[in-house]
């Protein structure tokens, strides 16, 4: 039988857990606690050993490891966690002034396969439980020898690797959750944003979720057939859909919403674009983040050049829009989303087949 994770429970349910046992209820807040601190069974002395030792047999306490850190010159660190199947994710954690923010995978791999992006290469490989998308927050914070509460370290998060959160619509919604309790890690939501390539029914279930996140969109593109060649998802919904989406977003939750729009040389970096995008976003309670595509050696898209970022982010500031341009980040380190994990797996089946 499969171990199951405690991490997917909340205060209650762990209560309920704890009874079902014949164990006390105060046991919830004490493994609660320590769960959230990155503990394993083995270490949680507060608890009798027999009480240890069962747990031990039938349920995992920290569902994702870490296996391999790589520093980036820039302050980056990406992260290669391991999954208690032997499937491998991976994070990258970026350090600003005010704290550290994390960029966690919501799936092993993705089936939505934009065409710029390493982590649908192979498709969608499994959905990650609420449990291991936490577990990758929880086990970076005890890395930087974080705990809970003022001694945390992790401020930020951001759903931005592998993987589509709204793909995984319940999971990442329970996530969201769990990592927001005041008795656990207790990230606040204002500081928890969710980037989906647009799946617009999702986006519509998640402005009812009663949830403070904010909501990013990668749009790439303000021309429906042009998208569509970048991002099957395309396909399924237009862009004046996804607009409404984020509308109904901001009504529900008055939070503002984010575009994301990775730059591609010569395929959405022109004036053309620029106008389009200001016709589509003027006025509109919103932001756009441009970012320099991470090249990827299994396409031959190239990101546009400095130069061309900035006069397309000058564009958009004189057409009244709200814009930055992301600064580069872990370029050296296989920073861009997926690409980590891919490289890992060549390698690991290049060993197979020696
Ligand atoms: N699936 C979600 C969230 C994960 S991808 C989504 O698509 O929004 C997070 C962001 O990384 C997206 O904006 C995506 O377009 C971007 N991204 C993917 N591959 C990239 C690359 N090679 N270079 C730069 N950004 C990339
Ligand atoms: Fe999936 Fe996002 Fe990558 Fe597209 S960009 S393949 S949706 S992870």
């Amino acid at each position: 039988m499969l171990k199951k994770f405690l991490l997917n429970y909340n205060g209650e349910q762990l209560k309920e857990f704890f009874l079902s046992i014949s164990e006390k209820s105060f046991r919830a807040g004490q493994v609660l606690k320590a769960l959230h601190m990155g503990l394993e069974f083995s270490e949680m002395t507060e608890l009798s050993k027999q009480l240890r030792e069962k747990l031990e047999n039938d349920y995992i306490a920290q569902p994702v490891k870490i296996i391999k850190s790589l520093k980036s010159v820039d302050g980056t660190e990406k992260f290669l966690f391991a999954l208690y199947d032997g499937n491998v994710i991976e994070g990258v954690l970026m350090k600003y002034k005010y704290g550290y923010t994390i960029c966690v995978s919501t799936q092993v791999g993705c089936r939505m396969g934009c065409a710029f992006c390493a982590s649908g290469l192979n498709g969608l490989i499994r959905n990650l439980e609420p449990a291991e998308i936490l577990g990758e927050i929880i086990a970076v914070n005890r890395y930087l020898g974080g705990g809970l509460g003022d001694k945390r370290k992790i401020i930020n998060v951001v759903l931005m690797g592998s993987g589509e959160p709204l793909d995984n619509y319940d999971n990442t919604v329970s996530f969201l959750r769990l990592v927001s309790m005041p008795s656990g890690i207790n990230i606040s939501q204002r500081n928890i944003s969710l980037s989906t390539s647009g799946i617009v029914p999702k986006m519509f279930e998640l402005a009812n979720e009663n949830l403070s996140i904010n909501l990013t969109v990668s749009l790439h593109s303000p021309f429906d057939d042009e998208r569509e060649k970048i991002m099957p998802v395309a396909k399924a919904y237009k862009i004046s859909e996804i607009l409404d989406a984020c509308s109904n977003y901001f009504e529900k939750t008055g939070r503002r919403y984010i575009f994301e729009y990775v730059l591609i040389k010569g395929n959405n970096d022109t004036k053309r674009h620029a106008d389009s995008l200001i016709q589509h976003l003027k006025g509109k309670p919103c932001h756009v983040n441009l970012i320099r595509l991470n090249e990827v050696k299994e396409n031959d898209l190239i990101s546009t050049t400095d130069k061309e970022a900035y006069r397309f982010l000058g564009l958009l500031e004189k057409g009244g829009l709200s814009a930055t341009l992301r600064r580069k980040m872990g370029e050296d380190i296989d920073g861009a989303c997926g690409q980590l994990r891919q490289r890992y797996i060549e390698e690991n089946q290049l060993k197979v087949e020696n």
